[in-house]
Order: C-alpha cells, then sequence, then structure tokens
C-alpha cells in the first residue's frame, strides 16, 4: 500500500459537511449508524479480506474463509450493541480458486449467518488477476439512540474485555511456523481455532445496550492497545490497563509470559469487545453477562482527561501507543 498511515489517510477523505438528516454516527466508529423507525436506529459496516494479507490458504480453510470475513463484520455490528439482520458479499475471484472452493467460502459463511439469523441479499461477482478478495457489508439494528460509541468513556470509569485475549495471534504464529497439516496439541488446537473461527460477540453487545447505561464500546480487531487508544482519542481521556488484569488466553499459558502480553496488546483478530462503563453500571452488566455464561473482565480504569493509554506493570507505567511498546518510568 502507497499510504503510509491508514489513520491519516481516513481522516483526509473524511468529508467536512454531509447531507442527510437522519445521519446519526458516520466515520469514525466500528460502524455508521442512521435513524430508521420510530423505535430503531440502523447500523451499517463493511470489512474486506484480501488473501494473502488477512489469510493464506495455508492458515485458513475456504470454509473458514467465509466464516471469519462474515465474523469480522458481526463483531463491528457487536461493538455498536446492534442486532445483525443482513448481509451483502462482494468477491473478486482469480483463476487459482475453483468453484467448489468459492462455495465453501458461501458455507462458512452460512453457517454463521443461520446462528444469528441473518440473510445473505446481495453482492457482486468479478475476476481478479492474483487474490481472492471479500468485501462483506452488514447492515443490522439498535434501539434508538442506544448505539454504543468509543466516545462515551469519563474519567471514573472501569475499563472491561469480553472473554479471553491473545489467542488468535498465538494460533496464527503456530500456524505460521508448522502450517495447518501439522499434529498439534489440544491447547494449540483451541489457539488455532480461535484465529480461525472468531466468535463475535453479538450477545454482549446485546446486554450492554439494553442496560440502558452509559457504555464505551470497541472490537478488539487489532489488539488491545490499538483499540483502548482508539476509545481514549474517541472520548479525550486516559486508560489505565493492569497487567495482571488482562484475561491472557489460558491455552497460551505455557508461551513466555511477555509473548503472551504481545499477543493480547499487539495481536488482534480476538473480536472480543472492549469498552467502559461508570463504577456503578460495571457490576450490573458483569452480573448479566455471567448469568448469560458470558465473562466479563475488569482489566483497568479511566482516570485522566488526555488521550492515552498505560499498562501498570508492578511498579512501572508503561505508555501503550497504538503498535509496540514505549518505555516510560514513574
Ligand atoms: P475499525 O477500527 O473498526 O477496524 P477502521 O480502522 O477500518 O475500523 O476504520 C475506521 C473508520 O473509518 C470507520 O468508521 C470506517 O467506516 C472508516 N473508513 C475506513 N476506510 C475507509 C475508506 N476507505 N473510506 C471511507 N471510510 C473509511
Ligand atoms: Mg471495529
Amino acid at each position: 500500500m502507497n499510504v503510509k498511515d491508514e489513520f491519516s489517510f481516513i481522516s483526509k477523505i473524511t468529508p467536512r459537511h454531509t447531507h442527510q438528516s437522519s445521519l446519526k454516527v458516520a466515520i469514525g466508529d466500528d460502524a455508521a449508524v442512521y435513524s430508521g423507525t420510530d423505535l430503531f436506529d440502523e447500523v451499517i459496516c463493511v470489512d474486506t479480506m484480501v488473501e494473502g494479507i488477512h489469510f493464506r490458504k495455508d492458515t485458513l480453510t475456504p470454509y473458514q474463509i467465509g466464516k471469519k470475513a462474515l465474523a469480522v463484520n458481526l463483531s463491528d455490528l457487536a461493538a455498536m450493541g446492534a442486532v445483525p439482520h443482513y448481509y451483502l458479499v462482494s468477491i473478486a475471484i482469480p483463476k487459482s480458486w475453483s468453484e467448489e472452493q468459492l462455495e465453501a467460502v458461501y458455507h462458512g459463511m452460512k453457517d454463521l449467518a443461520d446462528q444469528f439469523k441473518v440473510d445473505l441479499i446481495g453482492g457482486d461477482t468479478v475476476s481478479i488477476q492474483e487474490s481472492l478478495v471479500i468485501t462483506v457489508t452488514v447492515i443490522g439494528r439498535v434501539e434508538k439512540n442506544r448505539s454504543l460509541l468509543r466516545s462515551s468513556a469519563e474519567v471514573g470509569d472501569n475499563v472491561f474485555v469480553t472473554g479471553y485475549v491473545g489467542g488468535s495471534a498465538a494460533g496464527l504464529s503456530l500456524l505460521l511456523e508448522k502450517g495447518n497439516e501439522a499434529s498439534y496439541f489440544d491447547h494449540e488446537q483451541e489457539l488455532i481455532k480461535a484465529h480461525q473461527e472468531p466468535v463475535p460477540q453479538v450477545r454482549a453487545g446485546r446486554i450492554f445496550a439494553q442496560s440502558n447505561e452509559r457504555i464505551s464500546l470497541n472490537d478488539v480487531s487489532d489488539g488491545l492497545a490499538s483499540e483502548a487508544n482508539e476509545i481514549a482519542e474517541a472520548s479525550q481521556v486516559t486508560l489505565l490497563l493492569y497487567e495482571e488484569k488482562l484475561p491472557l488466553h489460558p491455552a497460551m499459558s505455557a508461551n513466555e509470559l511477555d509473548q503472551q502480553l504481545d499477543a493480547a496488546l499487539y495481536g488482534g483478530e480476538d473480536f472480543q469487545l472492549i469498552g467502559t462503563a461508570s463504577k456503578e453500571t460495571f457490576p450490573l452488566i458483569q452480573a448479566e453477562c455471567k448469568r448469560q455464561g458470558i465473562s466479563l473482565h475488569l482489566i483497568g480504569e479511566v482516570i485522566d482527561n488526555q488521550p492515552a493509554v498505560y499498562l501498570k506493570k508492578e511498579n512501572e507505567k508503561i505508555l501503550l501507543s497504538k503498535k509496540g511498546y514505549n518505555h516510560f518510568s514513574k
């Protein structure tokens, strides 16, 4: 790519003015929101996966490529607190892909779509020279004015994350090292599965939206450090994360701690939800998550009104940039 910084590119192309008065959330969050009926807002997002960049035939099967292409979009809708309803698929097909393999891609999407009662309603099919490109658009809805934004965090909030983090990156490392044909221990297979078949946290997103409380939310597509920074920037607040509270995927426990932290903070593709809620709200949503079999971990707090993220590690406080460590003494 000839674009140096994706974020500054996006800000350059973001329109300064919009035309439609129904628009509620434009570029800048996990999905866009515009008003629909009296009771609901519409939520829509799109994501692309490219062969050789986001997957290879030896890291994901065609079935898993389809499933994941839909899952990443359902995750963006989950991060808004929305219920997914419809999806559209645009696919650019190179000669190296057989019709059978393409059917498997759609089979993977359908299995996940059936689970969430989402319908395929359109798309586009074209040829391409080299690599498969698959673009999925998902449309859903959320109760009026209840979409959960990255910009809602406030000083004093607790910071939380659903499920475990780091598993996907650890699974990808195994696949890149040994390939998908190798024999793996059970715990390694668990990590590989976390990478190949991530589960979007739609139900957790719905618990947060239906709580009717102020909750900021983002999905973990690029690693905790990057996602926490997106909340910090959108809300203009400082997040302090506690290293010992990060829910590192238990199947990674044989790895060095530094490796586990690296996977959780910078690996990405866990598709869990990170967010903040007031200290009064947090126990309520945690209890409801528990009732529904979802683990919600308290990992930090919002401490200040400057956009930054720190990791507290014993006596050290480390500034977490979007990518890579930046040591900071305190
Ligand atoms: P996420 O953080 O959920 O992965 P991205 O970083 O892909 O989202 O995008 C950030 C925001 O910029 C989103 O609101 C997205 O819709 C928007 N966006 C990304 N790329 C483009 C583009 N090429 N044109 C218009 N909007 C874009
Ligand atoms: Mg997102």
